[in-house]
């Protein structure tokens, strides 16, 4: 938790969480997850601002203080892929720009960049990274349906983007999740820089 509260804290001084946007979670051995609260600013962020759920039982109990409204985006992903451990989402110019003027396409492809390599598993920047872009909805379950149709139409997907909000991306562990922001923020800046 300190890990992921240090990581957060920095994703704020780098632009990509400000004010109280974006949220951060761990997963805590195989039923929990520690999850950023509701409106909290992401720039001073300690152990008051994170709050614990189940994996599986969203809505039995509100936890104090609430979590995130986005947390049941994160809890699909734990659901979904075993081996991950930590998830953030970051609302970066860059991933708001590109995956509001994309969203019709439906996805955002980036090839040819070193950078890539800083991805797990990605050997050469001759790979193609797909970045799938949902639209984004106030209506959570909405959101939730879009955010899992996509994963199965990209299923090697290091991460998704909702169209005008942001970028949501994962790790095996919080240094993991820590490399995927970055090399995803830098790959999506150069993306940005080139349409310039
Ligand atoms: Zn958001």
């Amino acid at each position: 938790v300190d890990e992921l509260l240090a990581f957060a804290r920095s994703c704020h001084g780098r632009g990509w969480t400000v004010a109280t946007s974006g949220n951060f979670s761990v997963r805590i051995g195989e039923a929990h997850v520690a999850v950023t609260a509701s409106g909290r600013h992401k720039g001073r962020l300690t152990r008051e601002d994170i709050t614990l759920v189940g994996l599986r039982s969203t809505g039995v109990a509100t936890p104090v203080p609430p979590p995130s409204a986005e947390t049941p985006l994160h809890l699909a992903l734990y659901q979904r892929f075993p081996h991950v451990r930590a998830v953030a989402h970051t609302h970066s110019v860059a991933a708001t720009v590109l995956s509001r003027g994309l969203s019709s396409r439906g996805f955002l492809n980036i090839a040819g960049y070193e950078m890539q390599k800083a991805l797990e598993g990605v050997r050469s920047h001759d790979e193609t990274i797909a970045l799938p872009i949902v639209d984004n909805s106030q209506d959570m379950p909405a959101l939730a349906s879009a955010v899992e149709d996509a994963l199965e139409r990209f299923p090697a997907a290091f991460g998704y983007l909702v169209a005008g909000h942001g970028l949501t991306t994962w790790g095996k562990d919080v240094a993991t999740l820590e490399r995927h922001v970055e090399a995803l923020e830098f790959l999506l800046a150069c993306e940005l820089s080139s349409i310039r």
